[in-house]
């Protein structure tokens, strides 16, 4: 049956290859996004599609709409993009849940939240399971996104204890692939920008930190997967590749894949910059069925020649 299905955050890296999957499996969908962090190129090759509806909108104000299912994904999500307005980050993470959670109730509709692996902080358990209840720092630079993100959970159990509202709260490890923003500053894509410029390559701190990626198909899956689980399982719910990498290592990748001339400069390593991450995914595995099948080599050559095409068109049109 043909859903009505709201996006917020449509319009951005993992959003626009939400909606794309919502529309191929047969769905209407609205996007809604103030493209704080995106741009509308994302989305350009959905407009004409007469099941897909953009609406330009900040979520930190209500927003109405005759919907059976939304996706929250409104929120910047690379730490530059975040911290440029750590103020709006919090309104978009707090007053953004409970406009659509609000939406929700009133709809009764499935919400599906996400939420964030920077809600353990810098964990001090590895690998991360959904039970631990993290290392955050409170007031640190990235606290207006980990904390805004775990304040936003709470909403969402606190609306399903109190007004029994469907909830899927899943929380994202690191995510990749075509349409991540070109100056979000996010390690896979500044890395192979600056290796295709045969620019040096930014490694912060000593490159011993780890994380685990996930490229976006595999990501999306789980999304859908989640949200349409019959189960009444709300979460959290990991979701990343448990295959885990240190920042050096991944730095050696894309250079020999990219047949870069880049050489690599350390410099310093941010605060609170998380020392390791790797999700837990026992859980998903049991009830969603579901595990990463694109492994780092696939998903960065992917993530390479789209990098590649976008250089070349902005060369183009120079
Ligand atoms: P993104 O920045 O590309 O997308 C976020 C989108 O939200 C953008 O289009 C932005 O313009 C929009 N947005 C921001 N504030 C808004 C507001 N107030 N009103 C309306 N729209 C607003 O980031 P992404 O990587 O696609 O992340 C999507 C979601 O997934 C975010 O909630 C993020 O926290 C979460 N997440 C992503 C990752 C990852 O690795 N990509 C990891 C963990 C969690
Ligand atoms: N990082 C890096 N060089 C860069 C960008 C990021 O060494 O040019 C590091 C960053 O310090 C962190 C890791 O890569 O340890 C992942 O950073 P990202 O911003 O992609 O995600 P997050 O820290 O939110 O996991």
């Amino acid at each position: 049956m043909r859903d009505s299905i709201l996006v917020t955050g449509g319009a951005g890296f993992l959003g626009s290859h939400l909606c794309e999957r919502l529309l191929r499996d047969g769905h209407d969908v609205m996007c809604v996004d103030n493209y704080f962090s995106s741009s509308r190129s994302n989305i350009y090759h959905l407009l004409d599609n007469p099941h897909f509806e953009m609406v330009r909108h900040d979520l930190t104000v209500p927003f109405y709409a005759e919907v059976q299912a939304i996706y929250n994904l409104a929120c910047p999500a690379s730490p530059i993009h975040y911290q440029h307005d750590p103020v709006r980050t919090i309104k978009t993470n707090v007053q953004g849940a409970i406009n659509m959670l609000g939406l929700a109730k009133r709809m009764k509709a499935k919400i599906f939240q996400a939420s964030t692996s920077e809600v353990y902080g810098d964990p001090q358990i590895h690998p991360q399971h959904e039970s631990y209840w993290g290392n955050v720092n409170p007031i640190g630079i990235r606290s207006c996104y980990d904390e805004g993100k775990r304040c936003a959970e709470t909403l969402f159990f606190d609306y399903k204890r109190q007004y029994n509202i469907d909830i899927r709260v899943a929380r994202i490890f690191n995510t990749y692939g075509p349409r991540m923003h070109k100056h979000d500053g996010r390690v896979v894509s500044n890395f192979i920008l600056q290796a295709l410029n045969n620019e040096s390559i930014t490694i912060y701190g000593d490159g011993q930190q780890t994380r685990s990626f996930c490229y976006v198909d595999d990501m999306v899956e789980a999304f859908v997967r989640f949200m349409n689980i019959k189960e009444d399982i709300s979460g959290p719910i990991n979701l990343g590749n448990p295959t885990e990498f240190t920042i050096s290592e991944l730095a050696d990748k894309v250079v020999a894949m990219t047949g870069s001339r880049s050489k690599v400069i350390y410099k310093e390593l941010p605060s609170d910059d998380p020392k390791q991450r790797q999700p837990d995914i026992t859980q998903a595995k049991k009830s969603l069925d579901w595990k990463p099948t694109i492994e780092l080599d696939e998903g960065l050559q992917k993530t390479i020649t789209y990098f590649d095409q976008l250089l070349s068109n902005e060369m183009n049109s120079n």
